[in-house]
């Protein structure tokens, strides 16, 4: 995936002046607009802001600069020609476009989802209102304040002599794909009890010495992955079949179809690759 050098700084109020043209983030669905020049040069279309004004964009959001341009979210109320762009599955933007780009595509996602999800108040029903220097929507009547919302799940690399447990969820849209367990955080749970639970749930297994291996922001539609390595310490596989199809242990010569590239459920397959005896 391409790099830039560009870097994007978060900010809540667009600057006043100088910024003519500014980066659109446009959802429709699940889908992001992109501008399209040639086969496999797609990029964040890039209008002045009284043209994506004319376009009928819904709910548009400063969310911070990229270089010296000003980047903001917003959604059309249909597909309409007018745009002249192409919509693409954001999953499918991946690998696609500069990495930056991707991320802040994350961000925008997020931050506009919470936009829309949070016009009125979770606990009295009333409209709220987004507060002018931070994220945060605030209720007008009972000033419930409601920021945007991230939703921690643990990934998790059990690790048995030279054998990772790998299974495959009942929810894969490919029936020959494996990946390692992951699931979410619970309240008042912390990380590692988090990491023993989703192992012993999903397939009957007691791990020990967990460590944590890195993390990854995951918009679809509001996760932080966070990965973690453990060793197998007791017990015999019994998939939770509400969750898993099948699972298994695996040698690093013999993996069946694992997740692509760019996941952190394929950097943990690969680091347990890298460092496996054979
Ligand atoms: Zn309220």
């Amino acid at each position: 995936m391409a790099m830039t050098d560009l870097e994007f700084k978060r900010a809540v109020s667009p600057p006043k002046a100088g910024q003519e043209m500014a980066y659109f983030f446009i959802f429709y669905d699940n889908s992001i607009f992109i501008d399209e020049k040639e086969e496999q040069q797609v990029s964040i279309p890039i209008f002045k802001i009284e043209e994506a004004l004319k376009l009928k964009l819904e709910d548009i959001c400063f969310l911070g600069m990229i270089g010296d341009r000003s980047c903001y979210s917003s959604h059309a109320q249909a597909l309409n020609r007018e745009i002249g762009l192409k919509p693409i599955n954001i999953r499918a933007l991946y690998g696609k476009i500069d990495f930056l780009f991707w991320k802040v595509a994350g961000y925008a996602r997020q931050i506009h989802d919470w936009n829309l999800n949070f016009k009125y108040c979770g606990r009295c029903g009333r409209e709220t209102e987004r507060k002018n220097d931070e994220h945060v929507r605030i209720c007008s009547n009972c000033s419930l304040m409601s920021y945007p919302r991230i939703s921690p799940a643990t990934i998790i690399a059990v690790v048995k002599e030279n054998q990772i447990l790998l299974a495959r969820g009942v929810n894969f849209p490919n029936k020959k794909m494996f990946s390692v367990l992951a699931g979410f955080v619970e309240p008042g749970e912390i990380l590692e009890e988090c990491v023993k639970r989703e192992v012993f749930e999903e397939t009957g297994i007691i791990v020990k010495n967990i460590h944590y291996f890195k993390s990854q922001s995951w918009p679809f539609p509001d996760s932080l992955m966070i990965g973690f390595i453990a060793e197998y310490k007791s017990g015999e596989i019994v998939i939770d079949k509400n969750e898993i199809e099948e699972a298994a242990w695996f040698s690093p010569d013999k993996l069946p179809l694992v997740p692509s590239r760019y996941t952190i459920a394929r950097e943990l397959i690969d680091w347990f690759v890298e460092g496996s005896d054979s």
